[in-house]
């Protein structure tokens, strides 16, 4: 594995070399052999368990990132990787740099008392859910292993400890810009700026303050398209600080996230949420909020005239609302196959919503009934019947097939995840994630094992997420 230094020439405190803490018995449980291969890691299996807790320090000069965030709205200036080490980045085939983080790997300069590990269930949960999410086709970290400590974490109650390596195209996120122009750091910032252009869109070229506007326009465009796919499927992050919104457009950190299931905009699932800020519905408004963060953060770039600076940033922050309304009227289009563009497709969508809401109809499998209901194969929902006349009226051949890619067949339904999580508690290892990786590689096609994946639970209203500390 040949390792790069990323983030050394920033800033001087934004990058702090910092080793991982060994732990006491290393195992492997999960290994990303794809993964691995796509990142030319060829690693012998018996080196993984070391080279992956942190244990083997030969061949890494980690450092632990600075950054800050606003956290359910409150700003904490320095948080910063407090259980994490960045070996460095990986290149792959065509030369772009991939960060290799270890997370639990061990108190850094930034621990603020907390002990640095993570527990084997947010850890597999990390890794089950970024790895069903990129296969939904949702853009997101990777994870390339989870390596049990032979520890215990203390917390309530203990638990085994893990570390999970997560591969991301930088871990440049909106805290960190929030990070260094606290500081009043300008350069660092500016060096920052210039990194995320270049290893996220290199497609700018412009200079002076047009090509900050321009990176903060770019960054819009692609929390909209995030936001609105996670929408599609139904995921809810539950934890939309902006130290966990990447500048690439990647979904990040997978604590208290869940799946929605009965469909309903207020949906919450996090425990510690207890004003919805994080709910379903109310994603979009928060990622234009942090959107509005970076942009206060790039003002230094922009001009001396803070008023001015603000001034230019406005719009474009201000098209957030555009571009994402636009975004989420093709979304719904698509997901019922409304193939040219009509006035009624607003009523139609709106009156779905009103009844899926109303009768508590699961999204995934309404939407999966719904599409498979154009080639014969399944009924459309008793409570939709009458609705569905006006529906089908609108679709026409072409409508299967935009459906189909759009409707996922399969999501990680919050039981299956816990079952999966609780059998790794238990022993270490899960029958039920060789199956469910099996149907999951191809969410949007049908398979054998198929109707066991669709079951929902029925406790789903009373299911609770925590923050995975
Ligand atoms: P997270 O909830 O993982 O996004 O973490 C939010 C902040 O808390 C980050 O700065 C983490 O590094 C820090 N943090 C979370 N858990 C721990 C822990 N066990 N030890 C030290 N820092 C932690
Ligand atoms: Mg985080």
């Amino acid at each position: 594995m040949n390792l790069v230094p990323r983030y050394t020439q920033i800033a001087d405190n934004f990058a702090i070399q910092d080793q991982p803490t060994s732990v006491a018995n290393p195992q492997l449980l999960l290994w990303n052999a794809s993964l691995a291969q796509q990142f030319n890691i060829d690693i012998a299996a018996t080196a993984r368990a070391n080279v992956f807790s942190g244990n083997d320090k030969q061949t890494i000069a980690a450092v632990a990132l600075g950054y800050s965030g606003h956290q359910f709205g409150h700003f904490s200036p320095r948080l910063g990787d407090g259980r994490a080490h960045l070996l460095g980045a990986v290149a792959d085939a065509e030369q772009q740099l991939w960060d290799i983080q270890l997370k639990g790997s061990g108190a850094t300069p930034f621990s603020r008392g907390g002990d640095g590990r993570c527990a084997l269930g947010p850890a597999i949960r990390e890794y089950v859910m970024s790895e069903a999410m990129h296969a939904l086709g949702i853009k997101t970290t990777r994870c390339l292993a989870v390596v049990g400590s032979g520890e215990t974490v203390y917390r309530n109650p203990p638990q085994p400890g893990a570390i999970v390596t997560r591969i991301a195209s930088s871990h440049i996120r909106v805290g960190s810009f929030q990070y260094l122009a606290t500081q009043g750091d300008t350069e660092g910032l500016k060096n920052l700026a210039d990194l995320a252009i270049a290893r996220h869109y290199p497609d700018i070229t412009a200079t002076g303050a047009e090509r900050y506007l321009a990176l903060l326009a770019a960054v819009i465009k692609n929390q909209v398209e995030l936001v609105v796919s996670w929408m599609r499927v139904g995921f809810i992050h539950g934890v939309m600080n902006t130290d966990n919104t990447l500048i690439s457009g990647e979904t990040l950190d997978y604590g208290p996230c869940a799946m929605m299931n009965r469909f309903d905009f207020d949906t919450v699932f996090s425990s510690i949420d207890k004003q919805g800020r994080y709910a379903f519905g109310n994603q979009p408004n928060i990622a234009n909020w942090n959107c509005a963060r970076l942009a206060e953060s790039l003002i230094p770039l922009i001009c001396d005239d803070d008023d001015h600076a603000v001034a230019l940033l406005t719009p474009i922050i201000n098209d957030f609302a555009e571009q994402f309304n636009r975004q989420f009227s093709a979304m719904w289009a698509s997901k019922l196959g409304l193939v040219a563009e009509s006035a009624v497709d607003k009523e139609l969508i709106a009156a779905l919503l009103t009844l899926l809401k109303e009768h508590q109809l699961d999204y995934t499998n309404t939407f999966d009934a719904l599409t498979e209901s154009l080639i014969g194969q399944a009924r459309v929902p008793e409570a939709l019947t009458q609705w569905a006349v006006n529906w089908r009226k609108r679709t026409n051949e072409q409508s299967y097939k935009i459906m189909r890619a759009v409707n996922p067949r399969v999501i990680p339904r919050n039981h299956v995840i816990e079952k999966i999580l609780s059998e790794y508690n238990d022993t270490g290892s899960s029958t039920l994630l060789n199956d469910f990786n099996t149907v999951m590689a191809n969410p949007y096609a049908d398979s054998k094992l198929l109707a066991a994946f669709q079951l929902v639970s029925e406790d789903d209203k009373e299911y609770r997420t925590f923050c995975g500390t």
